[in-house]
C-alpha cells in the first residue's frame, strides 16, 4: 500500500500510526479504524492511506490536511 519509505521500516511499514491515536479498530472492520491525530485533534475514521493523507498533506483523499503536524517530525 504505502509507496514511499518515510522511515526504516523495519521495525513497522506503516509508521505513521504512531502519530495518531486509534480510538477504534473494528474487528473484521478492514483498514478503517477511528483515529484522532495527535498533534491537530481531528477524528477521522478512514485506513491508513488517510493517515497518510492527514499528516503528509496529500490532497485528493477526502481528508483534511493536519494543521499541526510537520514533516520535520519523521525525518531522522
Ligand atoms: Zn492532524
Amino acid at each position: 500500500m504505502s509507496s514511499k519509505k518515510l522511515l526504516n521500516p523495519s521495525k513497522d511499514d506503516k509508521p505513521l500510526w504512531l502519530h495518531v491515536e486509534v480510538l477504534d479498530a473494528p474487528i473484521g472492520g478492514g483498514g478503517n479504524r477511528k483515529w484522532r491525530c495527535r498533534y491537530c485533534n481531528k477524528i477521522v475514521t478512514g485506513s491508513y492511506s488517510k493517515v497518510r493523507a492527514h499528516l503528509l498533506k496529500i490532497s485528493n483523499m477526502g481528508v483534511e490536511a493536519c494543521k499541526g503536524f510537520q514533516m520535520m517530525f519523521i525525518v531522522k
